[in-house]
C-alpha cells in the first residue's frame, strides 16, 4: 500500500497559475524541499478571513502543509499561514520589480525538488530588505551575480581573463562577465565596465550589497553583464528584463561622467515610470 506523503515546510510563492474555477496551481520555493508545485483548492475564493488566498497572494514567507497520495503525485496544499509578512513591498513598484526578478530567477535556475539553502537565504533576506526600503538596484545587481554563482555558472573574478594577474582588476568584460585588469583593458576601455579600485569584482557579492558608491553608468553596465549571462545560460530572455531595465536605467541621467546640466536634469522616478499594471500582472 502506498502511504500518503505529508510535507511541512516554509516557503515563498514563486508563481500562481489559475486552475479550474477557484483553484490555483502554485509553484513554491521551500526552505527544505526546494522548488515544488501543488494545487491550492479554492484558493481564489474570497473568504472573510482571507484564508489561503491572503497567504498565497504576496511575497510573504508562508508556513505550508502539503499532502499527496504518493511521492510522485501532485501535492495538494492543505495549510498556508503567513510566517513572515511583507505587507509594504507590493506598494513599492521598484521593490516589487526586483522581487519578481528573484521569483523568476528561482523558477529558471533552481533545480526542482532539490533544497537550495543558500539561494533560500539570499532570496528571503532580499525580500526582507526590499520590505524595509533597501536600494532595489543594489539588490538586483548583486542578486543576479549570486544566482549565477549558485547555479554553478561561476564567472572568472579572481584573476584577469587576459594575463591571469590577481591585482588591479578594474574592469568586467560585457561579453564574458570575466574580470580584466587595467593593462589588458586599456585598448578596449570604452567597451568594458569600469569598477573603482576600492571595489574589485569579488566585492560585488557582499551581502547585503552596498553598491551606492558606483556611478549609474557602472550600475547599468553591471546589470547588463548579469542579465546577459543569465540569458546566455537560461537560453532565452527573462520576462522581467524590461522592468529591470527601466529601473536600472532611471539612474543614468545623474552619471558623474556627464556634464553638469545633464547631471542636474530631473530624472524620472522609477516609482512613476513603472506602472502598477506592469508590475502586478500575474505571469
Ligand atoms: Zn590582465
Amino acid at each position: 500500500m502506498v502511504r500518503p506523503v505529508v510535507i511541512e515546510d516554509q516557503g515563498l510563492v514563486i508563481r500562481r497559475i489559475p486552475h479550474r474555477n477557484s483553484s490555483l496551481v502554485v509553484v513554491l520555493f521551500c526552505r527544505d524541499h526546494g522548488l515544488l508545485s501543488c494545487v491550492a483548492k479554492g484558493a481564489r475564493r474570497v473568504t472573510r478571513t482571507g484564508g489561503q488566498r491572503a497567504a498565497l497572494s504576496g511575497f510573504h514567507t508562508v508556513a505550508l502543509t502539503l499532502r499527496s497520495r504518493s511521492p510522485n503525485a501532485l501535492a495538494t496544499l492543505t495549510g498556508a499561514e503567513i510566517l513572515v509578512p511583507r505587507e509594504r513591498l507590493p506598494f513599492k513598484p521598484a521593490a516589487m520589480a526586483v522581487a519578481q526578478r528573484f521569483q523568476e530567477l528561482i523558477q529558471r535556475f533552481a533545480p526542482p525538488g532539490d533544497p537550495q539553502s543558500e539561494l533560500w537565504s539570499l532570496t528571503s533576506t532580499a525580500l526582507d530588505l526590499l520590505e524595509q526600503g533597501y536600494d532595489p538596484v543594489s539588490l538586483l545587481i548583486s542578486g543576479q551575480f549570486h544566482t549565477l554563482f549558485q547555479a554553478g555558472y561561476a564567472l572568472s573574478w579572481e584573476s584577469c581573463a587576459g594575463c591571469g594577474r590577481t591585482q588591479d582588476l578594474v574592469h568586467l568584460s560585457p561579453r564574458t562577465g570575466n574580470a580584466v585588469c587595467g593593462d589588458c583593458g586599456r585598448p578596449y576601455r570604452n567597451r568594458l565596465v569600469d569598477l573603482p579600485r576600492s571595489m574589485p569584482p569579488s566585492k560585488l557579492l557582499a551581502w547585503p550589497p552596498d553598491l551606492g558608491l558606483l556611478s549609474p553608468r557602472t550600475l547599468w553596465g553591471l546589470y547588463r553583464v548579469g542579465r546577459d549571462r543569465l540569458q546566455h545560460y537560461g537560453h532565452k530572455p527573462l520576462a522581467s528584463d524590461a522592468l529591470c531595465e527601466t529601473l536600472t536605467l532611471s539612474g543614468i541621467g545623474s552619471d558623474s561622467d556627464q556634464g553638469e546640466s545633464e547631471r542636474l536634469r530631473p530624472r524620472p522616478d522609477p516609482l512613476t515610470t513603472l506602472t502598477t499594471r506592469e508590475v502586478c500582472r500575474d505571469r
